[in-house]
């Protein structure tokens, strides 16, 4: 049976050439960057190869680019970078919305006494940009907001964000992961200090990340050992994956044109087709301000993770934002910050597209899950307990 693949979202494909990119430094290339000889030395200038193509993805210098072991990580760094070169100011901000990566960190510093503005976002996803002005105060050392999120796509205004702490010493930060490679991004035009991104979220391996810091940011390193990365970040180079990170990074800003137009019309006509053959299905995330590939829709009186079974017998693999990981009955924390009713959480499905999806597909999943929603609603005791009808 054919996969049909619509949880980029949550990691990608390898793109063949990047693997191709990559083989020979787990084979011939073995040679340590840091040697003095010649060996090692073409390897580190791979390396370098790789960091101009990272910066050139996000309008970086290639020196303003650190490579990091994934997304998490680059997050991590960026935000202890920005509390330990700020020791005296004790809160920091954030959105209602972040990946774990950064909201785990942020309540684990919580509890070691930092006051946290967590940012609201309204039913469509949409940052609460005037709530987070109010907020900002002489103590605040970090603002740390993902650039679109990973559930809804929702993506939010980082050049507003950056121009309101303008001059004022604050540290901003953006988890750029869901974004770099969607969408344009320039961290030059934006003006921020500091950015994640990682490379399985953008066709490239997983395992390997990079962070921007912006060239006279302060910076203190996360990871503490060798010179590698001119002592920013110590430990010997994972050097196969940092030259596929650089290969996919490449590859998808030639891919950015179109993911803005054929993979966004995909999505379009998924979303359009799942809205109009399913009753009682809802858009989650303003329609005009998401990522091209998202679409996160709830049905209503079901349970995701049922939906998710019952369309992995037919290949389709999407995500549903219920959590199913913990293995609690919670709805996630984004869809809850966004207020979608409980009936309509548990049922949340949410599609994320990729280059590599066709028309046939789209229509497949478009043919195949509205008979599922009405079988599982025949079950559901909301459903009829909700006194509906099926159409
Ligand atoms: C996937 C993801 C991360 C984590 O990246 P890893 O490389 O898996 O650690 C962080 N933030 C967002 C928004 C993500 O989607």
């Amino acid at each position: 049976m054919d996969i049909v693949y619509m949880d980029n979202n949550a990691t990608t494909k390898v793109d063949p050439v990047v693997l191709d990119a990559m083989m020979p430094y787990f084979t011939e290339f073995y040679g340590n960057a840091s040697s003095m000889h010649s060996f090692g030395g073409a390897v580190g200038r791979e390396i370098a190869a790789a960091r101009d193509k990272v910066a050139a993805l996000i309008n970086a210098e290639p020196g303003e680019i650190i490579f990091t072991s994934c997304g998490t990580e680059s997050d991590s760094t960026a935000i202890y970078a920005a509390i330990r070169s700020n020791p005296n100011k004790k809160h920091i901000i954030t959105s209602r919305v972040e990946h774990p990566a950064v909201k785990n960190l942020y309540e684990y510093l919580a509890k070691t006494g930092y006051r946290v503005t967590w940012v609201p976002v309204d039913k469509d996803g949409v940052l609460d940009m005037d709530f987070f002005r109010r907020h900002l105060s002489d103590d605040t050392a970090l603002v740390s907001i993902m650039w679109a999120n990973n559930e809804s796509g929702v993506i939010f205004p980082i050049a507003e964000i950056a121009d309101a702490l303008k001059d004022k010493g604050i540290v901003f930060h953006s988890d750029a992961v869901q974004a770099v490679g969607k969408v344009p991004v320039d961290v030059k035009a934006v003006g921020l200090d500091m950015l994640s991104l990682s490379g399985h979220k953008l066709h490239g391996p997983k395992g390997v990340g990079a962070l921007y810091v912006r060239k006279g940011a302060k910076f203190s390193p996360f990871m503490i050992g060798g010179h590698q990365e001119r002592g920013r970040r110590g430990g010997t180079e994972n050097v196969a994956s940092i030259v596929g990170l650089g290969r996919a990074s490449e590859l998808v800003k030639g891919h950015l044109e179109e993911m803005n137009t054929r993979v966004r019309a995909l999505r379009d006509r998924l979303e359009e087709g799942l809205l109009k053959n399913t009753p009682n299905a809802l858009l989650n995330g303003a329609k005009d301000l998401r990522l091209p590939n998202t679409t996160n829709i709830s049905f209503e009186y079901v349970e995701g993770e049922a939906i998710l079974l019952m369309m992995d017998q037919f290949g389709i693999c999407a995500s549903s934002g219920s959590a199913c990981t913990s293995g609690s009955l919670e709805p996630s924390h984004v869809l809850r910050a966004m207020g979608v009713p409980f009936t309509a959480a548990h049922g949340s499905i949410r599609f994320s597209l990729s280059t590599y999806n066709t028309e046939k597909e789209v229509d497949f999943v478009v043919e195949k899950l509205p008979p599922i929603i009405e079988r599982l609603r025949h079950m559901s005791p909301f459903w009829k307990g909700a006194g509906c009808q099926l159409q």
